[in-house]
């Protein structure tokens, strides 16, 4: 049965602070820059930004997809902006950032996929410090070849693409196949080992144990090493319902499984994003 988003259990109450979103605002507003955690409704919004913490929407916010379970809007985009990379360096700088995620909407519209962009944000950050940590959350890119290669040795630390849920269920992510998206992952690790990849998942959808089970040794299969875990939650009425919020303890199941099947690092509780606590990811042993 589908659950309103207004009957929440105790552990998906978090509260927001409207002061911590208006002084993160001001000053991305300075660099015209976009965030998935505006975009997205991210309930970590607050948290995040209190500690100068933001994912990096670049390439704008209209996505070329339908996916039913995002809040980002449809439609039909604009042409990349020739001074995003280096206003987004000049943030990074400004908040001090040390680890910075940068995503995009998908960009089927350009043909690269929006890769060079990707590259020319990592350059710009890299030239002003090469120490600051860069990971990048890529949409499928079409699995073009070239485009992944961009992005593969764009300098980058992390290169993650989320598969977001089980293939039985991938009628949500509308113009995405599960197949395309491991293949994604196995040809940036092919290309570049020295990158860590890493792929981000929802519950809650109506998965079951088994299928989240074979899920994580696909992702194993392709030389993914790296997995976010967290609680589906619907942006609105009109996207597709919460089946199942799923309880504290079955994250972390999840997480210990994981582990003994071989991933180096599991981030899984309801509250986790792809880019939650994303600085943590490299540095446990
Ligand atoms: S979890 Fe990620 S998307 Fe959500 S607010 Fe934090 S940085 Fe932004």
């Amino acid at each position: 049965m589908a659950r309103s988003r207004w009957s929440r259990p105790e552990w998906l109450r978090k509260r927001i602070s409207l002061t911590e979103l208006t002084e993160m605002r001001k000053r991305l507003a300075k660099g015209r820059i976009n965030t998935i955690c505006e975009e997205a409704l991210c309930p970590n919004i607050g948290e995040c930004f209190s500690k100068n913490q933001a994912t990096f929407l670049i390439l704008g916010n209209i996505c070329t997809r339908a996916c039913t379970f995002c809040n980002v809007t449809k439609g039909a985009p604009l042409m990349p902006d020739p001074h995003e990379p280096s206003n987004i360096a000049e943030t990074v700088k400004t908040l001090g950032l040390r680890h910075v995620v940068i995503t995009s909407p998908t960009r089927d519209d350009l043909p690269d996929g929006g890769a060079e962009q990707f590259c020319k944000t990592v350059d710009a950050i890299k030239s002003f410090d090469d120490s600051i940590r860069v990971e990048l959350l890529i949409p499928d890119l079409h699995e073009k070849d070239e485009a992944l290669k961009l992005v593969a040795e764009s300098g980058a630390e992390i290169v993650g693409h989320n598969l977001e849920t089980v293939p039985r269920l991938y009628h949500i992510r509308r113009g995405a196949k599960y197949e395309r998206s491991l293949r994604v992952l196995e040809k940036l690790h092919a290309i570049n080992p020295n990158i860590a990849t890493k792929s981000g998942i929802m519950l809650g959808l109506g998965e079951r144990e088994e299928e989240i089970l074979k899920l994580m040794q696909d992702l194993l299969d392709t030389g993914c090493r790296l997995l976010s875990i967290g609680q589906y939650l619907a942006p609105s009425d009109s996207h597709v319902p919460v089946i199942e919020f799923v309880e504290p303890e079955r994250f972390v199941f999840f997480r210990k499984e994981g582990m003994k099947m071989g991933f180096s690092y599991i981030k899984s509780s309801p509250y986790t994003r792809s880019s939650y606590m994303a600085h943590e990811y490299l540095n446990e042993p």
